[in-house]
């Protein structure tokens, strides 16, 4: 690696997206034929060879591969989670969420009574991996609101996930040392300035510092770290050779940091934009499969989402990781439906319905992937 390069931005900022953009829609048959020779040890221009629409014709040859190295990563296992929303709260403005700071709808944020509560209603479902959610209101919802949160639900959890604001490394340490053990955050996009139309106030709006994120989750030794862009805002395939690059920096920097990727596609929810692009189905097969031939050690998420005969059929091609159960309003759990939701869900099936689905499929489910004390070894 460049030793020239301080973070992620420094090597981002010698990219240009309108010439990713072009590379990635042009790619020829040979690049894309020794991209699948390289299989599992690919870089970030094979992974762009293999979303490019020249790979298109390939689907069965990369659905083929992308099984046989999950399988040989990974046997015959997915692992379950179920996202526990703690506050819809937030200051910011994002024209695709539901939670945005000028909807205007009642704001919840769970007491440590409904903390339990929800904590007891997640565990009687069968769950043992929780990936805590909230907006972005420090005030309200601040490090120190997240710390007493992770200290309350970690006895009862084998796994605990974090999809909040971006912090400091020093936060990021801090909760680690109470026991969390993974964090998610999605840049949305890669694309600067249509970032800023997506994000017109408040502290998310803040491209660079978005950016910067999984390096200070690096440097502060966060276990696990999951990126991704949220398909529908802009072009689908300069996201993802983005996301692979951003990875592939990384991987190399923090290479005792695990990975994952995750495939969000823009979902409705109150106040909506409607996607500026539509990923069809077979293209989210083509992106799985990619990722997966571009990177064999990669976990693969995917959530609820996506349809049910779609999420079945995932297992088979490269996905590692699912989540089940899922409601998106705080409180969903004890209380039902009466706080408005992130987005919609597709897949509504219980976590034992899926659960079973996962095991009928011949695979195991499993909650964590790691164990401390082997990790102290
Ligand atoms: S995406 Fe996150 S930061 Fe943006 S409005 Fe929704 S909860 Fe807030």
């Amino acid at each position: 690696m460049n030793t020239e390069l301080h973070t992620f931005q420094d090597l981002f900022d010698t990219y240009d997206w309108d010439e990713v953009r072009e590379r990635s829609h042009h790619r020829s048959t040979a690049e894309v034929e020794e991209a699948l020779h390289r299989a599992g040890h690919g870089k970030p221009d094979d992974f762009m060879a293999l979303i490019s629409p020249a790979a298109a014709p390939y689907l069965e040859d990369m659905a083929r591969l992308s099984r046989k190295l999950t399988l040989n990563k990974f046997g015959k296992t997915i692992q379950m989670y179920i996202p526990l929303y703690l506050s819809n709260e937030c200051q910011n403005i994002c024209t695709y969420c539901g939670f945005s700071y000028n909807n205007r709808i009642p704001r919840v944020t769970l007491t440590e009574d409904q903390i339990d509560r929800e904590v007891e209603i997640i565990k009687a479902l069968g769950m043992d991996h929780v990936l805590i959610v909230t907006g972005e209101a420090n005030r309200t919802v601040g490090v120190d609101y997240l710390a007493s949160a992770i200290e309350r639900i970690r006895p009862h959890f084998s796994h605990i996930s974090l999809e909040v604001q971006p912090l400091e490394e020093e936060e990021y340490r801090t909760l680690a040392n109470l026991g969390l053990h993974s964090v998610l955050v999605y840049q949305e996009t890669y694309h600067r300035e249509a970032y800023k139309s997506y994000h017109p106030k408040g502290k998310k709006s803040n491209f660079d510092y978005r950016l910067d994120t999984p390096d200070r989750l690096g440097r502060a030794g966060v276990h696990k770290i999951g990126l991704g862009a949220l398909i529908g805002l802009e072009d689908w395939r300069t996201d993802a050779y983005f996301t692979a690059l951003h990875l592939h920096y990384l991987e190399r920097r923090y290479w005792k940091t695990k990975y994952s990727v995750s495939f969000p596609r823009l979902r409705p929810a109150e106040g909506l934009i409607e996607p500026k692009v539509v990923m069809s189905e077979r293209e989210l097969v083509q992106l799985i499969c990619a990722y997966r031939i571009y990177n064999e050690h990669l976990e693969l998420s995917l959530s609820t989402r996506e349809r049910a005969v779609f999420r079945d059929h995932a297992i088979h091609l490269g996905i590692t990781s699912m989540s089940a159960g899922s409601r998106t309003n705080p409180g969903g759990y004890a209380e039902g439906e009466e706080s408005l939701e992130q987005f919609e869900i597709d897949d509504s099936r219980s976590p034992s319905e899926m659960a079973n689905m996962i095991r009928e499929a011949g695979y195991e489910v499993v909650w964590k992937d790691w164990d401390r004390a082997l990790h102290a070894v």
